[in-house]
């Protein structure tokens, strides 16, 4: 029998921004679904599968936001730490996920809890991801006031990513928003100027420009359509790339 030939990824070190939406199941709304995370664990399963490192910020919005708390009642500090530590969680899960599929995985977390992940150590990271596991950076980027895409452009440049992966329910970014303007067209490609000129919510100012500083092309692609990782990695005409 012909053996499957591998194909081969166009980069090399993947840093995913997960938001936490992704462990969300949105019909039961169960904030953290086991089934959904090992879906999720075997898309990131099949970069590893292509030689690729990959490490993961994971976000914490299926449980809490601190801006959205604030509007509730909840102090923007106490909120944005209970933002931090829902990421935690999410990322423990998603560990416990991509470990029932055969990947060996750490959390590190930019808050201390020793007795529960590793503390934040980017060399031990980057080792980590040498041997072929899966890092997933939690406690976003420790401080309040920021976002886990801001924490994503930061660790994707910290470990010297070649591309940050965002995580999306669209394909990309489009001239209008695809389910109000069904004329509305996908960019191919976008620079990082225009992206920030056009104000598209698809990220952060602050995670725009800190990829733009340390030239971190950013894929934006839509997660949930099972392959798009392999066909991102492939450079199959999936997604947005600002660059
Ligand atoms: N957060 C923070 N500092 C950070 C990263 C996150 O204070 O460096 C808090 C903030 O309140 C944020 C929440 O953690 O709303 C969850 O992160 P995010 O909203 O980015 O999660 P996602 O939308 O990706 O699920």
């Amino acid at each position: 029998m012909a053996r499957k030939t591998r194909s081969k990824s166009r980069y090399r070190r993947i840093v995913l921004k997960l938001s936490g939406e992704a462990l969300r199941n949105r019909v039961t709304g169960l904030s953290i679904d086991p089934a959904i995370a090992m879906s999720v664990a075997k898309e990131v399963q099949s970069a590893l599968d292509m030689k690729t490192e990959a490490a993961i910020v994971i976000g914490g919005g299926n449980i809490i936001r601190g801006a959205a708390g604030e509007t509730r009642g909840i102090g923007r500090m106490a909120g944005d730490y209970m933002g931090m530590l829902a990421t935690v969680i999410n990322g423990l899960a998603l560990r416990d996920a991509l470990g029932r599929v055969g990947v060996e995985a750490r959390v590190q977390t930019a808050i201390r809890m020793d007795q529960v992940a590793e503390p934040l150590i980017i060399g031990r990271a980057m080792s980590h991801l040498a041997k072929g596991r899966v890092v997933i950076f939690a406690g976003g980027t420790g401080s309040p006031f920021f976002t886990t895409d801001t924490t994503a452009a930061l660790r994707a440049s910290e470990v010297d990513a070649d591309v940050l992966m965002k995580a999306t329910k669209v394909d990309g970014i489009y001239t209008s928003d695809p389910q109000k303007n069904p004329r509305a067209k996908r960019y191919r490609e976008l620079n990082y100027t225009e992206a920030l000129k056009k104000r598209l919510k698809i990220m952060d100012a602050s995670a725009f420009s800190l990829c733009m500083d340390n030239s971190i092309p950013i894929v934006v692609f839509d997660f949930f359509r099972r392959g798009n990782i392999r066909r991102v990695l492939e450079g199959k005409a999936v997604g947005t790339v600002v660059s």
